[in-house]
């Protein structure tokens, strides 16, 4: 039913559209005026205007439903903010990133981001390297692998081969990249995950790569298992093909969360530009980037490795601009969230709030470790600040999935999920810690999972449920 008031201020019900009394007085009680008494309109816009205060509200109570962001352990992405980047958010609310010509300064911030991490990424080319702000890295992968995709067939129409058949190879990948080969007619070739590995293994890649393969995708922070792929290894195997067959395959890599730990907390791991193989590199701003919701970044080793024809111009100050985007129109904000993050917090700043995240990971998988029933599938040493674990193998009485729901009664977010085709009979449960939630939230966590485990083995009246487990 909508919720508005009628032009003449008299009480009148109208079954499907609204229900109407008097015109509040600024003073009334919000929840005592008039159109407190109202129900949100579920599926047809309203016909008349109603008091802000009071849909706000109602708008506000509604999204309480919503789990608490807080509590929520499954995302990577950001659930905390300083006041100073909601300041610029709200600053920034109308400036929209395509206007390069009418916010120059936006556009101006986002190329130096691109250079921040060009830098960051250890670009040879820094200074002229070319990347570009997304959505998330999502939209950067594609960008990612829609230039390796032009790079290949351009290769294969220089060389008068058949240039109708590309392939992608990679291991367990983020949905974005089945993504990517669906919408752009790419063969994905998934390698399997093979026992106790956490990713894509070099020595898999043989059976694999081939002519028409565009690149492979190496991930810095599996969705899965929170552990890296070994980039420099993968990169160290595609030499030794490129060798024996004389092709000469790229590598993407996918650091939508690790691109913004590894330089900080694993500054000797050698994952980025300085592989010579890796041509692009993608990561979400919103992730372990620390800005708010809305803003990924890839960035090419240098201007060669982006196909001329996959870039177009717009206007900025009186001249034109190159710009490679699936969207046109898009907020500004978490670009210059990200901008003043990095200024703000600098290397020594994001460091620091990695390092804590590292270190709460690691206290949780020792906590998880000692609670009996979990075997460690990545400790949170390494990689990401994260603790992924299955369910011993010889344990029962209860699944993972009993645990994410009982965690849920307390409003923690745990997921379990199946390990991708191939594994998909181990169930496993990951925890992110991310900036924002510290040592004293996670110690509460682990006091809930120990009461939860007590629970599931003795139910909740206290009667064993295992064997006769029964509802
Ligand atoms: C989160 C994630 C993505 C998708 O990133 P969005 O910023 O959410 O679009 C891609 N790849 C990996 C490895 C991820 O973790």
């Amino acid at each position: 039913m909508a919720l508005h008031r009628s032009a003449k201020g008299t009480t009148e019900v109208k079954a499907g559209t609204g229900v109407w009394r008097d015109a509040p007085t600024p003073w009334d009680d919000l929840f005592a005026e008039p159109s407190s008494d109202g129900v949100l309109s579920r599926g047809r816009m309203p016909e008349r205007i109603t008091d802000p205060r009071a849909v706000f509200e109602m708008v506000r109570a509604e999204l309480q439903l919503d789990g608490n962001a807080s509590q929520n352990l499954a995302t990577f992405c950001t659930t905390w903010s300083e006041d100073e980047v909601r300041r610029l958010m709200d600053d920034c609310v109308a400036k929209n990133m395509i206007d390069k010509d009418e916010y120059p300064q936006t556009a101006e911030i986002e190329a130096r981001c691109v250079r921040i991490l060009a830098d960051l990424w250890n670009s040879p080319a820094e200074a002229t390297t070319i990347g570009c702000s997304t959505t998330g890295s999502s939209e950067a992968a594609m960008l990612g692998g829609l230039a390796m995709k032009w790079r290949w067939r351009q290769r294969r129409e220089r060389e008068g081969k058949p240039a109708d058949r590309p392939n992608l190879v990679c291991g367990p990948i983020q949905v974005c990249w089945e993504k990517f080969a669906r919408y752009f007619d790419v063969e994905l070739r998934k390698v399997p995950l093979e026992k106790d590995a956490t990713g894509l293994r070099p020595h898999q890649l043989a059976d694999h790569v081939d002519e028409n393969t565009i690149g492979v995708v190496a991930i810095l922070g599996v969705t899965f298992t929170c552990d890296y792929e070994p980039v420099a290894e993968i990169s160290a195997e595609l030499d030794r093909i490129q060798d024996a067959t004389g092709l000469d395959v790229p590598v993407h890599v996918d650091a939508a969360s690790g691109g913004f730990v590894a330089p900080f907390l694993h500054p000797g791991l050698e994952w980025d530009f300085r592989v010579g193989r890796v041509v692009s590199i993608n990561a979400s701003g919103h992730k372990y980037g620390l800005a708010p919701l809305g803003v990924g970044w890839v960035v090419w080793r240098d201007a060669e490795h982006l196909p001329d024809d996959l870039v177009f111009s717009v206007d900025y100050l009186g001249g034109s601009m190159p710009t490679f985007a699936l969207n046109f129109s898009r907020p500004g904000g978490e670009v210059v969230a990200q901008y003043y993050l990095f200024q703000r917090l600098g290397r020594e700043g994001y460091r620091r709030v990695q390092e804590a995240c590292a270190a709460t990971a690691r206290w949780l998988g020792e906590q998880i470790s000692a609670l009996g029933p979990f075997d460690l599938l990545y400790d949170g040493r390494g990689a990401l600040p994260a603790v992924s674990y299955t369910l011993k193998p010889d344990h029962t009485g209860f699944t993972l999935y009993d645990l994410t729901e009982q965690l849920r009664v307390r409003g923690w977010q745990v997921p379990s999920y199946p390990l991708p085709a191939d594994r998909d009979d181990t169930v496993v449960q990951r925890v992110l810690v991310r900036h924002g939630i510290g040592r004293d939230e996670a110690s509460l966590l682990i006091e809930d999972m120990k009461r939860c485990l007590q629970r599931l083995s003795t139910g909740p009246t206290g009667a064993p449920t295992h064997p006769s487990f029964h509802h």
